[in-house]
């Protein structure tokens, strides 16, 4: 499949991908389809970059003369690659005996006191070493890799003390030197209270807000940091003193907002200029609307709401009528969403939240990168962005939305070299 039918030295172009059906995902506007679609076309890349998109006519004559490597997609549809902007990918152990005996009658109350639940990840992960960490990680990246993923967000935050949460971090960034990957580093310092911290939640607050903040903006290990707003978890009040150290160290923000209640996260949020706030199944208008105004990103996760058989989905309509930007993504964790397939979060995207295919796509490439503030280097095909994209064999876009369990992608070109 897309073997190479000319070999070549140099020229203006690298290599040229002939006889494709692009999917853009540029913006939609007047007499362009949601997709950004150009159909029987080319797309040329110099180096990591685009250099040029057109007809497949045009680029096998171009080609021809300036004697440039040519591959032919055979009438595969080509993305560009896809962008999972909200994961915990990192992590030591696993809780699925947690999930089997809560199938088989166990209650969660005996769970718990068992311990179980993230204090159970916590402890795995603590005990782990870097090298196990990066083995299961590296494993969970090539399944989100197989179906397209060329960048990867990644949270610390089952580390709960400033050596493993340093740890986590590394973790994540050596998996993106050692794979054709893009990955993110994420400090999520409030995501729970250890029990060692359980007498002195102000303490603990404080020393991620204060020293550890520091030491890991310092390291140079963090892209952003993350706080788990949410009655079970950290107040707004808790949360904003972490987002004011942020701010005050030019670090962006996440915020994890309205999973289970509507304490005003998102509008907290928005009064920091987040880049993303995240779940939001418990949302109002004017949530929403402040969202908009601060061009903060809404990264809805249907696989915690999935698993957690959760009931409520987040107000896409008023997110659409507010004009927010929407995102999906697998949220991969042990807990809630043991997801290793953006593709399965494009079906639920669509089927649990409503969004329509050419918003759940939107939502893994365009809006996905804009909620890690990357759009102008990746999210869609234009001339001069990174050469990250993905073939599928498809007969129109919305297939990667519709069918449940099936892997489509033929390959995938990372920076300018196909992996
Ligand atoms: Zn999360």
């Amino acid at each position: 499949m897309d073997k190479p039918v000319q070999q070549s030295s140099t020229g203006e172009w690298d290599r040229v991908w002939v006889n494709a059906n692009l999917a853009t995902m540029v913006a939609a506007h007047d007499g362009v389809s949601g997709y950004g679609e150009i159909k029987d076309a080319a797309l040329a890349v110099r180096g990591d970059r685009i250099a040029w998109m057109g007809s497949s006519a045009e680029a096998l004559a171009r080609a021809r003369s300036q004697d440039v490597a040519v591959t032919d997609c055979g009438g595969a549809w080509l993305l560009p690659g896809l962008i999972d902007c909200h994961t915990h990918l990192v992590y030591g152990g696993s809780r699925v005996e947690e999930f089997e005996k809560r199938l088989c009658g166990v209650s969660y109350e005996e769970i718990a006191r068992a311990g179980g639940g993230i204090q159970s990840t916590v402890n795995a992960t603590r005990a782990a070493t870097p090298e196990s960490l990066l083995e299961s990680a590296t494993v969970r990246a090539l399944r989100l890799m197989d179906e397209g993923v060329t960048t990867l967000e990644i949270k610390s935050g089952y580390g709960l003390e400033l050596s493993v949460e340093r740890r986590l971090l590394e973790v994540a960034r050596e998996l993106g030197r050692r794979l054709p990957l893009s990955v993110r580093t994420t400090y999520l310092g409030l995501h729970a209270l250890p029990k060692e911290a359980a007498a002195d939640r102000a303490g603990f607050v404080k020393q991620v807000s204060g020293p550890w903040l520091e030491a890991l903006a310092a390291s140079g290990l963090i892209d952003a940091v993350d706080a788990f707003c949410e009655n079970i978890a950290f107040s707004v009040a808790e949360t904003e003193q972490f987002l004011h150290a942020a701010q005050r160290l030019g670090v962006p923000a996440h915020v994890h907002a309205g999973q289970l209640s509507d304490m005003g996260a998102a509008e907290l949020a928005a009064r920091f200029g987040a880049l993303s706030a995240d779940h939001l199944e418990y949302l109002s208008a004017p949530g929403a609307a402040a969202l908009a105004g601060a061009g903060t990103v809404a990264v809805l996760l249907p696989g915690a709401y999935y698993m957690l058989r959760q009931t409520t989905p987040p107000p896409v309509p008023f997110l659409r009528q507010a004009g927010v930007a929407l995102a999906l993504a697998t949220d991969c964790n042990p807990g809630t969403s043991p997801c290793t397939s953006l593709l399965l979060a494009l079906n639920m995207g669509c089927t649990l939240f409503g969004l329509t295919p050419h918003e759940a796509l939107a939502g893994v490439t365009r809006h996905a990168a804009r909620a890690l503030g990357l759009q102008t280097d990746i999210g869609t095909l234009e001339v001069g962005k990174r050469a990250d994209f993905a073939l599928y064999r498809i007969d129109r876009p919305a297939e990667l939305c519709y069918a449940l369990g099936a892997n489509p992608c033929a390959s995938v070109v990372y920076g300018g070299v196909a992996r």
